[in-house]
């Protein structure tokens, strides 16, 4: 068992029994709202690469609420946006 201490080491590993190995990845993240969906492409995750788990970073977690939030806003029934272009708003 390793030490739950913050830092690299204790993040870089998925915790299930497997010990998958997390890595840095690219997904797409979407939420839906009264049949209103948004979807955010390319959003930097860390994903097991084991269990196909993922991870978002707080900083990450919480522009990405924006993100949809804004997008479901938007008034379009369907709306999507990639990471890139959307994090430089
Ligand atoms: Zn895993």
């Amino acid at each position: 068992m390793e030490p739950r201490l913050p830092g690299l080491k204790a993040m870089t590993r998925c915790e299930q029994y497997h010990q998958g190995v997390r890595r840095p990845d690219r997904r797409a993240r979407l939420a839906e709202k009264n049949g209103w969906t948004a979807r955010v492409l390319g959003v930097p995750v860390e994903a097991c690469d084991a269990c196909g788990q993922i991870w978002l970073r707080m900083l990450v977690a919480k522009r990405l609420d924006e993100i949809l939030a804004q997008l479901l806003a938007s008034g379009a029934e369907s709306a999507e946006t990639h990471w890139d272009s959307a994090d430089t708003a």
